[in-house]
């Protein structure tokens, strides 16, 4: 397929980790739950973990041990829009993304409408709910992360809760405007879709793989499917314990 110089690109993740000790509303809302009898419940089912070979990484693990970090699968992951810079389109590549990791994990995502707040904006509110996952679009002036190649930038904010156990908590990507202009996204709208899924992936707890038919491959060659890898990867951030 013909790719553009622009989208030839390499794709990094800033794993941005806020690892703290603090409480939100949540977890006590959670305890009252399991206290009178009504465990935690999946908003959708769990998926299927299905071993086919491929190769996967975890952008985060528990302190101490090998097992991922990932979201809390009881709770939907809220997120938000900044709509500025977005390519006509961008919003959809947002959707499509979205509605792919869910169904590989089984994580449902709750749409809380557009914002002006940025992408990996500082910090994340422990005290009190955590922000949503921001998505937005910028440039190197503002992300030098996305200077170069660079397509995309994603991650989770991760907290360890009263039992111990770290999870995401918020997250942000942000897309190059050089790359996702109007036309890369009317001309190769699965290439920048894929960018945007890999950049998803990133935020529920996948790292980068060094195996090129993964999507999780840090370069995007073309690839535009999920590989067998990232598909075991997701089910299995998808299947961890509700907290
Ligand atoms: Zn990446």
């Amino acid at each position: 397929m013909p790719r553009t110089p622009a989208i030839a690109a390499a794709l990094v993740t800033a794993a941005l980790v806020t690892a703290a000790v603090a409480w939100h509303p949540a977890d006590q809302f959670a305890t009252v739950r399991r206290a009178i009898g009504l465990g935690p419940d999946r908003p959708l089912p769990a998926p299927t973990v299905v071993r086919a070979g491929g190769t996967y990484t975890w952008a985060m693990t528990q302190p101490g041990s090998t097992d991922p970090v990932g979201w809390d699968p009881c709770e939907e992951i809220r997120f938000r829009v900044n709509p500025a810079g977005a390519p006509p389109g961008g919003r959809r590549l947002v959707d499509e993304a979205l509605r792919r990791v869910s169904a590989a994990t089984g994580l449902a995502f709750q749409d809380e409408g557009e914002t002006e707040d940025r992408p990996f904006a500082d910090g994340v509110r422990l005290f009190g709910r955590p922000d949503p996952v921001v998505f937005g679009w910028g440039d190197a002036d503002e992300y030098p992360e996305l200077g170069g190649t660079v397509a995309g930038v994603g991650g989770g904010v991760a907290e360890r809760s009263p039992g111990g156990r770290v999870r995401y908590v918020s997250g942000s990507v942000v897309l190059d405007v050089e790359a996702f202009t109007a036309a890369n996204v009317a001309q190769q709208p699965r290439v920048m879709e894929a960018i945007v899924l890999h950049e998803v992936a990133h935020v529920v707890g996948l790292g980068h793989v060094s195996e090129p038919m993964e999507l999780m491959y840090s370069d995007n060659t073309g690839q535009v499917e999920l590989g067998p890898g990232d598909r075991e990867g997701l089910a299995r951030l998808g299947s961890l314990p509700c907290r």
